[in-house]
């Protein structure tokens, strides 16, 4: 390929309620396109029994946490019921300008600001089926206590009406379809001529 032609890494923001299934989502899709990353976020949240420091997240404390924000380590961050989500920037910018494709699973303020920062990014909204189901599938994952449960069903009602904020809406009602849609999104958006622009003046050059 000719050098040239190297264009920057798609960053594609995903957000949508907990217990949306974004994590699944995100996980399927990077088994369809091998070649995606995942941004691994920083927290300040308690791991949860099967996550792996440094694969689900970075697991850090408050204070490492505002130290980042003050030092300018992340591209974004958020407060989310009670704890710090943050995106770091240096690996993120780094697999972008080497034209690496990076998928983000941030909450809707987190992928505003991501979008305000990166315009070329692509925004998507994981929408559930149905409320009930939403709430089926956040105590069927049973990671959090009840009052905690209750704190992120108040917040999804109110990320639900931010969906019209985003450039795709994807219902999760199965993994694969919606693992599959958003990896037409990718394909389509690699298509834009602005990601690709003076594609044509290259291959004239070429000739
Ligand atoms: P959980 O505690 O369920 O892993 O995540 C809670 C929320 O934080 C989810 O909505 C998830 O998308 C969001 N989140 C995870 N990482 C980040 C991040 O780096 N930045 C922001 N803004 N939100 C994040």
């Amino acid at each position: 390929m000719n050098p040239q032609r190297t264009s920057r890494g798609i960053l594609v923001c995903v957000s949508g309620p907990s217990g949306v299934g974004k994590g699944t989502v995100i996980r399927r899709l990077r088994s369809l396109e091998p070649g995606i990353l995942h941004s691994v976020s920083a927290t300040t949240r308690p791991i949860r029994p099967g996550e792996t420091d440094g694969v689900s997240y970075h697991f850090v404390s408050r204070t490492r946490f505002e130290e980042m924000i003050a030092e300018g380590e992340v591209l974004e961050y958020d407060e989310y019921c009670g704890n710090y989500y943050g995106t770091p920037a240096a690996p993120l910018e780094e697999a972008v300008s080497r034209g690496t494709a990076v998928v983000m699973d941030v909450t809707v303020p987190g992928s505003l600001a991501v979008l305000e920062r990166m315009p070329d990014a692509v925004s998507v909204f994981l929408l559930p089926p149905s409320f009930e189901e939403l709430r089926n599938r956040l105590m069927r994952r049973g990671t959090e206590r009840p009052d905690e449960m209750e704190k992120r069903l108040e917040k999804a009602r109110s990320e639900l009406g931010k969906a019209s904020l985003f450039d795709y809406v994807v219902t999760n009602d199965s993994v694969e379809a919606a693992a599959g849609l958003i990896q037409s999104i990718l394909r389509a958006e690699r298509s834009r001529y602005k990601r690709q622009a003076g594609i044509e003046e290259t291959l004239i050059q070429t000739e």
